[in-house]
């Protein structure tokens, strides 16, 4: 078989491989900075691996593209893009757990902060390295999770004025419902960010980063993108399930394609079971094709017995159940399909393309979900043009 795995340039090892489109990723990364005010910077959220995309392919890409900063979860991660060489300011959204100060420091990542214990242990280190830690102070306006309650900023912000090593050098928050059919809920958020901002500012805080925007708000609120705003979903092309659907929605491409190659064809007669638990049985004498991907690859087993692919320019049902390393497709009603065959699982292909909102909705979740749950030991190749 190894014919199979060895006729492409763009194709890996594996014949299963995820596609990023790196020109896709600038051109939507330069679609949304449009939308911003001339001045306000633009944040790549490029956290859980570029959300499946490839965290250091898509820095690189995106640093190229003009991206002012990066935005990460976890102090790992911020980690991974300094020692790839990305120099642009890195900021971790999820401020990084006890002990993760040291890494914080000597890699230049600036934590979003919202507890004093967190805050101690920043100054100490600073103190002892003589040194000024930036973060940016995060405040729960309505989302209830990370985050100083709006409430409590003002006495939160004075147990801040004893850290002399730290600088409280941005205000952030992040909304719950930017992408709500109703403006409600996130102009009660602005107005509460606001009323922190004007609070820090009383107490003598001056800070230079304002953000509060994610894809969403970028989008639909264009009065509170501050000086920063921070876009994941949108800029690896998720739209529908991402953006509100209020407002005109900007032409954005997906990112990400997921194709697998045929590695199994035959003809099997009417009447027969395929797959685990013998959940389909052809109702005709059929063209079945097996493809070497499965749930542990991130397709999801949701998808049994109602997943389509691509193939030769025409859609194919996955039909029985999606397994951990296979899934089986009727490519009857496909002419000319041979043993090896690429398909698309996701992405374009042949003029159609299945987006990752349409898997998405297909198994009630959220096209995060499907991009980020591609699993590792899917390659990820990084198309350049
Ligand atoms: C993930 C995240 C973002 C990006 O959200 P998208 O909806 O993907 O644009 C922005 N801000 C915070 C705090 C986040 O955790």
């Amino acid at each position: 078989m190894s014919e199979l795995v060895s006729d492409s340039p763009l194709q890996p090892k594996r014949p299963t491989w995820a596609e990023i489109s790196l020109p896709a990723l600038a051109h939507n990364f330069q679609t949304l900075k449009a939308l911003l005010a001339d001045g306000t910077q633009l944040m790549a959220v490029v956290k859980a691996n570029a959300y499946g995309h490839g965290a250091v392919a898509c820095a690189k890409a995106l640093e190229a593209a003009g991206a002012d900063w990066f935005g990460v979860a976890l102090v790992e991660e911020g980690v991974e893009l300094r020692e790839s060489g990305i120099s642009k300011p890195i900021f971790c959204l999820g401020g990084g757990w006890r002990t993760q100060g040291e890494l914080i420091l000597k890699h230049e990542l600036t934590p979003a902060l919202f507890r004093l214990d967190l805050a101690e242990e920043l100054d100490a280190l600073a103190k002892a390295n003589q040194r000024v830690i930036k973060f940016h102070l995060k405040v729960d306006t309505g989302m209830g999770r990370l985050g100083i309650p709006w409430t409590d900023v003002e006495a939160f912000a004075q147990q801040l004025q004893r850290f002399s090593q730290l600088r409280l050098d941005g205000v952030l928050t992040h909304f719950a419902a930017a992408d709500a059919a109703t403006s409600d809920y996130t102009d009660l958020q602005i107005a509460r960010y606001q009323a922190s901002v004007a609070t820090l500012r009383a107490l003598g805080f001056t800070p230079t980063w304002f953000h509060q925007a994610n894809s969403a708000g970028l989008h639909a609120y264009s009065q509170a993108q501050g000086n920063l705003a921070r876009a994941g979903a949108a800029m690896y092309g998720l739209v529908s399930d991402v953006l509100s659907p209020r407002l005109t929605r900007p032409e954005l491409q997906p990112v990400m394609s997921l194709r697998s190659r045929i590695v199994m064809l035959k003809t099997v007669p009417a009447g027969t079971s395929l797959g685990y638990g013998c959940t389909f049985t052809t109702p005709r004498e059929s063209r079945i094709a097996t493809l070497p991907i499965g749930y542990a690859d991130g397709l999801r087993r949701a998808h049994s017995n109602q997943g389509r692919i691509i193939i030769r320019g025409k859609f194919a049902p996955i039909v029985g159940r999606v397994s951990m390393d296979l899934t089986i497709v009727d490519v009857t009603d496909v002419p000319g399909v041979e043993l090896g065959d690429i398909v698309t699982l996701l992405g374009a292909q042949d003029g159609l393309c299945l987006r990752a909102e349409e898997l998405a909705a297909q198994i009630e979740t959220i096209s995060y979900e499907i991009v980020t749950g591609i699993s590792a030991r899917v390659p990820r190749v990084h198309i350049t043009a």
